[in-house]
């Protein structure tokens, strides 16, 4: 089992940012195919704002700094994301109350709750080529994994092979939801770049727990 603290997970959202911030050609690259290519630049000027503030984030209990997050996020990250992922952190938040330290199954539950909440503001699901097509079958292998009783880093690295599998899987989807629905072909035959992004916090996350 991991223990990840306020700390920790401040130390994970700068992790987080290294990987962004080098993927800027590719990102935007994949937003210009199939979305109006600013997502690297609205995820990235998110996470470099998280960084900036990481000093006030690191030392709040982990409900605050979530919550906080999730403020910064909303405000900072443009575009359809940056509500998405504001809506996430600060359902988060509030599943975790009272808690000091996140174990295994918190974090599931963290990762379930962004789920919900990203599912019910934007009305996509599963198959729908946006983000979700990575986070959803992440939270279903570590649901999984809990069940299983599978070791931590075996868990740590099925989650985040979920996490980036379900990315490389939207190549094959038309999007229903998102800029690509526009497109006349739905962007088959793309990766959609918010799968992509999500992809790279859920594996930085995971291979940050495992240690
Ligand atoms: P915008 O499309 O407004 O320019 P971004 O480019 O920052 O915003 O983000 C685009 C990404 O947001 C898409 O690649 C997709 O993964 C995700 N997305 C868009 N709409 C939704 C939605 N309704 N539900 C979930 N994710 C969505
Ligand atoms: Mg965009
Ligand atoms: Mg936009």
């Amino acid at each position: 089992s991991f223990t990840l603290t306020a700390k920790d997970y401040a130390e994970y959202i700068k992790l987080a940012y290294d990987l962004i911030h080098s993927k800027g050609d590719y990102i935007t690259e994949l937003d210009s195919v199939t979305g109006d290519g600013d997502h690297w630049t609205n995820i990235n000027m998110g996470f470099e704002n998280l960084v900036k503030n990481i000093d006030r984030l690191e030392v709040m209990g982990l409900s605050d700094e979530f919550k906080e997050i999730g403020k910064i996020m909303m405000s900072v990250i443009g575009g359809s994301s940056g509500v998405l992922y504001g809506s996430a952190y600060i359902a988060a938040a509030k599943v975790l109350k009272e808690k000091d330290v996140l174990h295994d199954a918190d974090l599931c539950a963290v990762l379930k709750a962004m789920l919900d909440a990203i599912v019910a503001r934007g009305q996509a699901k599963e198959g729908y080529k946006t983000m979700i097509d990575s986070l959803a079958p992440a939270v279903k292998k570590y649901e999984e994994c809990l069940a299983n009783g599978t070791p931590t880093a075996e868990l740590c690295e099925q989650v985040k092979k979920a996490a980036e599998d379900g990315a490389e899987n939207t190549k094959n989807m038309e999007a229903i939801r998102g800029r690509a629905s526009y497109q006349a072909n739905r962007g088959l035959g793309h990766l959609d770049p918010g799968a992509v992004t999500m992809s790279y916090q859920i594996a930085t996350l995971m291979d940050y727990a495992a240690g």
